[in-house]
């Protein structure tokens, strides 16, 4: 049985924090990143272009890779900051969110921002997005092939960013409509 939202929630708020700090006394850690950088490639070989996320988005068009997308008014892609630190991945968009486009929109959202805020931080120096970016119906949990079919997109914005910690948000997402 799952726990308390709001206690599930602070909890991860007080972790996320402490980890914070920890990094910031490292000197590790500003809010903001920098630029994503290839690893060195094997010699001989060229360096490997990461595609940015004008790139990625670019080659999703209007994605009909699964079965999601009849039903979806709007691709939710994500945004934030490129060079984020923190990533936040939710499971799907809800309601608000395929209304709009944007991740984390809708009741979630606000919740969102306020756990944001609560580490001194904004939406803009993160980067949000979600495991599907397209409505299942019914906001019935995404299923294995759709999963499948869209998981390559979320690994190519994870290359992109190169975030230090990814902050999953199935329970937000679960009961934002
Ligand atoms: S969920 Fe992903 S793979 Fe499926 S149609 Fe939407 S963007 Fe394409």
């Amino acid at each position: 049985m799952r726990e308390d939202p709001v206690r599930e929630l602070a909890a991860l708020v007080e972790s996320l924090s402490e980890w914070l700090r920890y990094q910031r006394r490292l000197g590790r850690v500003g809010l903001r990143g920098e630029p994503a950088v290839a690893a060195s490639p094997a010699a001989g070989q060229a360096p490997e272009k990461i595609p940015t996320l004008e790139e990625i988005r670019a080659e999703m068009g209007q994605c009909r890779r699964c079965k999601l997308y009849p039903g979806a008014k709007n691709l939710v892609f994500g945004e934030g900051s490129a060079s984020a630190r923190l990533m936040f991945i939710g499971e799907a968009p809800g309601a608000e969110e395929d209304l709009q486009g944007r991740p984390f929109v809708g009741a979630a959202g606000q919740l969102l921002n306020r756990m944001l805020n609560n580490l001194g931080l904004q939406r803009e120096e993160v980067y949000i997005t979600n495991v599907v970016k397209s409505r299942p119906p019914g906001n019935r949990d995404p299923e294995p092939d759709e999963i499948a079919a869209c998981l390559p997109y979320l690994k190519k914005q994870i290359a992109a960013i190169q975030p230090r910690v990814i902050v999953t948000l199935e329970y937000l997402a679960e009961h934002e409509d």
